[in-house]
């Protein structure tokens, strides 16, 4: 399928779209002829990683003294045929055996037949078994002058530390769109196809960033473009990407914070018998997917990340609402106010009378998010002084909880909702509270949030009350999908 992909591989360092920051660091090495003897290419799949580690292993081994590659010497013809001895590829996520390992590691010692250096590529490296990691571990303590480890992996979390140690490590980066849309125009001009602006958009989008998704959705339509140009709708029609179109929109109108849009939208959509959960679960996806992108780009991340929150638990609680689609609409809605919204305005917001449990969940407040990490980032500001008289909290009752819950609710009908369904522990003299979610936990830390909170259990306990928020339990979705990305 992916033959636009095989035939546009980049042979050459000057060949390579993105990555800038790894192809100099390579060819600063080549010309200091300072070559590590282990790298670690990780990053997600389709970014490079194998197309450089190739382009890696004929420079070790070109004869063209001044431009390795250069392209032409017949080791580099060699490996671009794929017929040089002394580039060995290993796909470990079909090789897992500690048998092949072992093979390698008897022929290592031999120098190579032909080339200057024989080099290992070794492709989906973590899902070698843990015999086989601890043989190689032998080899890379001592490798062998004449040999060049380039290991590829797109789950490096899987790849034990001692590897990881022992190589030079290289992140490679999804593809930025204009980049992705630079080396999909490339090509699309080489095979004189007429790509209309729609439709070049569309490819960008779908790949997510992977150069090679961008050229394996091309090589789809290029039957089609063949023949001439042709329409977003054809185009999404043979690449069957409605869904995915539905998706970006939707995530817009999102963005664009405009309520009534969303919610006609999710109405229009239910209206044409949508499945609701599998469309949460792939807006889940795609939003995880920006956010990783926003990541990688140093970008900010608070939208991504309160809105996946939402989502998450509008998809938990469609399970149990008496109407199945209300958690996603409550969901959507809170998610268009966007930046701004304030907790008094949102008491007024009629999903507060809803009878779905997601009605208690209160809206975050953006700007404050970010602000606050910890108590720690705000204790000192703490302006009003602390109600105290030096003693420390030694027990709590459900009954005083009760309490002081109802009093923060007259205030703050909202806070006081959230509050109940947190649990109350004492750690020493040091209060918990349990929240059941991140989205809860960021709430009760919020700064207005917390000092009330504080100053009622201080109020009513009479004494200074040390007060921390966590998460309750490790089964935490939301948590578990926060330790999946960082
Ligand atoms: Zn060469």
């Amino acid at each position: 399928m992916a033959t636009l992909y095989r035939k546009y591989r980049p042979q050459l360092f000057k060949d390579i779209i993105g990555q800038d920051h790894i192809v100099k660091t390579l060819q600063k090495a080549l010309e200091n002829d300072r070559l590590a003897h282990a790298y670690l290419f990780c990053g997600p799949r389709g970014v490079g990683k194998t197309t450089i580690a190739r382009i890696l292993a004929k420079a070790a081994n070109c004869l063209d003294a001044k431009n390795r590659p250069c392209g032409k010497c017949k080791n580099c013809l060699a490996i671009a045929q794929g017929k040089f001895i002394d580039l060995i590829e290993i796909d470990a996520a079909s090789n897992r055996g500690i048998d092949e390992i072992r093979d390698l590691r008897d022929k290592i010692q031999f120098a190579p037949n032909i080339g200057k250096y024989r080099v290992y590529i070794i492709d989906e490296v973590h899902m070698l078994t843990r015999e086989a990691f601890n043989a190689l571990l032998k080899t890379l303590e001592e490798p062998p002058a004449h040999t060049i480890f380039i290991f590829a992996t797109t789950e490096i979390h899987k790849v034990p530390e001692t590897v990881i140690s022992r190589c030079q490590r290289f992140d490679f980066h999804l593809g930025k769109s204009a980049l992705v849309e630079k080396s999909i125009k490339q090509i699309a001009k080489s095979e004189k196809f007429k790509l209309s602006d729609d439709v070049l958009r569309l490819i960008v989008k779908a790949s997510g960033g992977s150069y090679r998704d961008a050229q394996s959705l091309l090589d789809q339509l290029s039957p089609y473009l063949a023949k001439g140009e042709i329409t977003l709708a054809e185009a999404l029609k043979i690449l069957n990407l409605a869904a995915l179109e539905q998706l970006i929109e939707f995530i817009d109108i999102l963005k664009s914070n405009d309520q009534k849009k969303a919610i006609s939208y999710l109405q229009n959509l239910r209206e044409r018998g949508v499945d609701f959960a599998e469309f949460v679960n792939m807006l889940i996806a795609k939003v995880r997917e920006e956010l990783i992108e926003k990541i990688q780009a140093g970008d900010d991340l608070s939208w991504h990340q309160i809105t996946l929150h939402r989502l998450i638990a509008a998809a938990l609680e469609s399970k149990s609402s008496p109407i199945d689609t209300l958690p996603l609409e409550l969901a959507v809605l809170d998610i268009c106010e966007g930046e701004g919204g304030e907790d008094i305005k949102q008491e007024s917001k009629p999903q507060q009378d809803a009878p779905s449990k997601i009605s208690e969940i209160p809206k975050d407040d953006l700007a404050e998010d970010k602000k606050i990490e910890s108590k720690l980032d705000f204790k000192e500001e703490k302006k009003e002084p602390a109600k105290t008289d030096q003693k420390k909290l030694t027990q709590i009752s459900a009954d005083q909880r009760k309490a002081i819950i109802e009093t923060i609710a007259t205030k703050n009908k909202t806070f006081g909702s959230l509050l109940e369904t947190t649990e109350w522990i004492l750690e020493g003299d040091r209060l918990v509270i349990l929240a059941g979610f991140n989205f809860h936990k960021d709430k009760i830390m919020e700064k207005k949030n917390y000092s009330t909170l504080k100053s009622e259990v201080e109020n009513a306990m009479n004494c200074e009350v040390d007060l921390i928020c966590k998460i309750k339990g490790k089964e935490d979705i939301a948590e578990d999908i926060g330790s999946v990305f960082f």
